[in-house]
């Protein structure tokens, strides 16, 4: 579960390259712009990078679809694993973008949440709070503190305003996209989880949403939706603990607080 020092620098690699792409991103995803059209900019980005997208063809169990994109595109009521369509972004779209790479066999992981144009105050707060939220749990990620704190900073962060996302939830990175601990992003006092320790690297990735908690994950067998119809968010870092402050390894540089 832990990294040495060199496993540490692959994993700086990976997510650099993650949050490299999703600067240009920023600069991609607007008005009249489609899911699909999203998909190939990022793909070829990751390939011209010799990486490789690690979410296509991703079948976490046999029996599954095949995840068919590079990028999971979810708009609006579409919580996570949205898959890229021809639907063109309108004005007021919220679209949560998740990526993953894999590069010299180590993974990076992120997710933003891109708030195109007019978007609804109240969504808009949803987002940044949620931000917000991720960025106080990155900073108790030291060692000595457990991975159930995450958390349980998520949820006090967010004050009970919004719907906190239960069926899925963060977890390590390294050599395989997903690894031990998964890392829920509510509180729960039963499941306190392993100790953080310098070398662990883990993917934090609240998924919330503004009115009931409850999702449906769709016919498509990828796509999960809110419940109730209403807008949902997601914002996910890539983190390594140290015997310092914690390293975010998939930094954009769009954290503006502290
Ligand atoms: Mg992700
Ligand atoms: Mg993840």
């Amino acid at each position: 579960m832990k990294k040495n020092s060199l496993q540490l620098e692959y994993m700086k690699q990976s997510g650099k390259l993650v949050a490299d792409i999703f600067n240009h991103l920023k600069t991609v995803v607007k008005p009249g712009v489609t899911g699909c059209e999203v998909d190939k900019i990022a793909e070829d980005m990751i390939r011209s990078r010799g990486a490789r997208p690690a979410f296509k063809n991703y079948q976490p169990h046999s029996g599954m679809t095949p995840f068919p994109s590079s990028i999971c595109w979810s708009i609006n009521d579409e919580v996570i694993h949205g898959i890229p369509s021809d639907k063109v972004v309108k004005d007021g779209d919220v679209i949560s973008v998740d990526l993953g790479v894999e590069l010299n066999g180590y993974f990076g992981d992120s997710a933003y949440t891109f708030l195109v144009g007019n978007v609804d105050p109240v969504v808009k707060k949803m987002s940044n709070d949620t931000q917000r939220a991720l960025w106080e749990a990155i900073q108790i990620c030291v060692p000595g503190n457990y991975v159930g704190d995450i958390g349980k900073m998520i949820e006090y962060t967010l004050q009970r305003q919004y719907g906190i996302v239960r069926e899925f939830c963060g977890h390590g990175v390294g050599t395989k996209l997903h690894e031990k601990p998964s890392i829920v992003n509510y509180n729960d006092p039963k499941r306190r989880g392993p100790k953080l320790e310098a070398g662990m690297v883990l993917a934090i990735e609240p998924m919330i949403n503004i009115g009931t908690e409850k999702v449906i994950v769709k016919e498509d067998g990828w796509t999960v939706v809110t419940a109730d119809g209403k807008p949902s968010c997601h914002w996910e870092h890539m983190i390594a603990v140290t015997i310092g402050d914690p390293i975010i390894l998939t930094d954009r540089g769009d954290f503006n607080f502290s």
